[in-house]
């Protein structure tokens, strides 16, 4: 074992209900634009052609329960309610139709984002990694095993802020659907265990100020919640 300069923290994990053992986290994918509602309300049409991605770092994982500082550098921090799924299994050039064996299970995430800079960055054809990939900016709740949640369909996907809510879809109106979104992620990268793919958010986006309490639900998952701190 080679000797260390210095210990970093530990490798970020997410628990799994009715499991004692951890999911270990790799990587975070996430999809762009992926409900047409939520595409709309962003000033786009509905785009069939490739779905597209952006990465954060796994250093940026959060859990449900927790209060984050509001996010450096923004003045329009937003939240995005999605559906997150956790492979444990490896997916290289996957059709649609062997895309699922990698799938180990499913969670609710939130998807922070500066929207100021994402849209500024975005505009001026920079990347988006100031808006999107940034301390705290992925919050996660424990994942639900593939089997326990089955297929993957009507089940609504909401969001409230402050008790009022705010994003109500169901994850059949996803654009690309999770096999879609592995078989093509798979082309271009080489799927592994513990990656993450968090799949787009639909309508109903909008802004967070300090004090703010997020609450998620997706049928059939551990619920998220997320409260909104000072600025620091
Ligand atoms: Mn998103």
């Amino acid at each position: 074992m080679t000797d260390l300069l210095f210990t970093l923290p530990p490798q970020p994990v997410v628990p799994v209900i009715g499991e004692s053992r951890a999911f270990p986290v790799r990587r975070i994918f996430c999809v762009g634009r992926n409900y047409a509602e939520h595409a709309k309300e962003m000033g786009f049409e509905v785009d069939r052609e490739a779905p597209f991605y952006f990465l954060k770092p796994t250093s940026a994982l959060v859990h449900t329960g927790a209060t984050t500082p509001y996010a450096l550098g923004t003045n329009n921090l937003h939240y995005e309610m999605e559906f997150v799924v956790a492979l444990s299994g490896h997916a290289f050039r996957a059709t649609t139709a062997n895309a699922m064996d990698a799938v180990y299970g499913y969670a609710c995430g939130l998807d922070m984002t500066r929207r100021d800079l994402q849209i500024s960055h975005r505009d001026k054809g920079r990347p988006w990694d100031f808006g999107k990939a940034f301390e705290n900016s992925a919050i996660i709740a424990p994942i639900t095993p593939k089997a326990a949640f089955g297929e993957i369909g009507p089940q609504r996907i909401t969001m409230s802020q402050n008790g009022a809510v705010k994003q109500d879809s169901t994850l059949d109106q996803l654009i690309w659907s999770v096999p879609e979104i592995i078989a093509h992620l798979s082309q271009f990268y080489h799927l592994a265990p513990g990656d993450l793919i968090y799949t787009g958010t639909p309508a109903g986006v909008g802004a967070v100020k300090p004090g703010d309490v997020l609450h998620g639900e997706i049928t059939g998952l551990a619920p998220l919640d997320l409260t909104i701190g000072a600025t620091e």
